[in-house]
């Protein structure tokens, strides 16, 4: 069988000298020519339905089909892969490469306007790939001290042993992450809105900062997602999805993803390739289906979230509301034009303490109470019995978690039907009538 016919094969270098080389010149990707491969400027909304489709040359098929392989017939292209050490673009073996996987990479890649990623099987693998892959031992990282709780545990208990050093510091607060550089700094680890506080650092200050150290600066885009900020354009190196959120979009997978130039992507993927934490092309097709909506539902999440924080806002059973479009502690330097939106993220705290916010919980009819977040139906959860419940109590005073704190994942529901929940509730669990 002749591939290159169909476009395997093309575009490796032939001065490529071997895949970790960092000087080696690079093509995008890795992608096939039967890869739609559309221009980044085009609209996320486009982007997000055709990047990286792959179009059957057989059957003409519309959509990616599932390349549900572990392996595939070796051919003079797959020779030369191995003898350039170009393994990431001929699909020889899945946990090197699979065209499934290379589809929703190329979605991911033009939708964050890179050049290159690659997708995982979990956001927890995606940012330990990375860690590992973009630092040494002997290193230091900074992070913050209130970073997503897996990320927290594979820095606090897995890279002092791995030779890294990690600093923790308030992501808000520019002076003491710079005050925070070593002479040994490699990596700089945010995210653009945190969980639960939703606060939002400046990526274009941490840029300035890592450019100045000559460290990298990794963002966590979860949150956000490329439809409300592109990190890779205010200076980030490295950005980082777990795609189980709003990538996927309906809470029916697990996956994560790196996406940057294709000199970091290729060392992740090398790392990933190490560790294992390779996504099975079937998550690559649920993935992939689920992106080519995010902008609908983004839009719809950012807009039903404002909705639902500022009638928060508004309501007597409500202590405080954390949202970046009210404004507040923390969002004053925000750069605005630098976000289309804010996401469907809303915490706030219930009168009553917790006591009062299991009420709640309880009485609400259409959320889930569930963790995660991201999908099209809204869930709710309480961060301090839940992602946070480990933190003492002085942990969560300087992250802000205070007594009653809710957090809600909105979804695309009919923002009038939650409001009305929401409501109900509030009144059903604030009003506890005298027996
Ligand atoms: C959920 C989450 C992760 C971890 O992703 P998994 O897909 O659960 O491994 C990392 N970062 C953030 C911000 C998250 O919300």
């Amino acid at each position: 069988m002749d591939r290159t016919a169909i476009g395997f094969g093309e575009g490796h270098t032939p001065e490529a000298e071997w895949f970790d080389e960092l000087r080696r010149r690079r093509i995008k990707g890795p992608i096939s020519t039967q890869n739609r491969s559309l221009p980044r400027s085009l609209s996320p909304e486009t982007l997000a339905v055709h990047a990286g489709t792959y179009e059957d040359p057989v059957t003409g098929a519309v959509g990616t089909p599932i390349f549900q392989t572990s392996t595939f017939h070796l051919d003079e292209a797959s020779y030369d892969a191995f003898s350039d050490g170009a393994l990431r673009d001929v699909p020889i073996y899945s946990r090197y490469g699979n065209p499934s996987q290379w589809s929703v990479q190329e979605k991911i890649a033009a939708l964050e306007g890179a050049e290159s990623a690659v997708v995982t099987s979990s956001g927890m693998a995606a940012i330990a790939a990375t860690i590992y892959a973009l630092t040494n031992s002997g290193s230091h990282i900074i992070s913050a001290y209130d970073v997503y709780g897996g990320t927290y545990n594979l820095l606090r208990e897995d890279m002092p042993s791995a030779g890294r050093e990690v600093t923790f510091v308030d992501p808000l607060d520019l002076e003491a992450v710079r005050a925070a550089i070593r002479p040994e700094t490699q990596l700089l680890l945010f995210e653009s809105l945190t969980n639960p506080m939703l606060k939002a650092p400046d990526i274009r200050g941490l840029a300035q900062i890592a450019r100045e150290c000559g460290a990298l600066l990794v963002i966590d885009n979860t949150f956000l997602s490329p439809i409300n900020v592109r990190p890779l354009n205010l200076g980030a190196d490295i950005v980082i999805h777990s795609a189980t959120k709003y990538l996927g979009g309906h809470s029916d997978l697990t996956a994560g993803a790196a996406t940057g130039r294709r000199k970091f992507v290729d060392r992740v993927w090398s790392q990933v390739l190490r560790f294992g934490g390779t996504l099975d092309p079937l998550v690559c097709f649920l993935l992939e289906r689920g992106i080519k909506t995010l902008a609908l539902r983004i839009r719809a999440q950012n807009e039903n979230a404002v909705a639902i924080a500022e009638y928060l806002a508004s309501s007597k059973y409500v202590e405080a509301v954390y949202h970046p479009a009210l404004g507040g502690k923390g969002y004053s330097d925000l750069r605005l034009q630098d976000y289309q939106g804010f996401g469907g993220m809303v915490s706030f705290e219930v009168v009553g303490g917790d006591t009062g916010a299991l009420r709640f919980m309880e009485h609400l009819t259409l959320p889930y109470v569930a963790t995660s977040l991201g999908g099209v139906e809204s869930l709710v959860s309480m961060p301090s019995n839940t992602s946070h419940s480990s933190l003492t109590k002085k942990q969560k005073d300087m992250i802000g978690i205070n007594p009653g704190l809710i957090r809600l994942s909105v979804g695309i529901e009919n923002v009038g039907d939650l409001i009305d929940d929401i409501q109900e509730s509030l009144k059903a669990a604030c009003e506890v009538k005298a027996p």
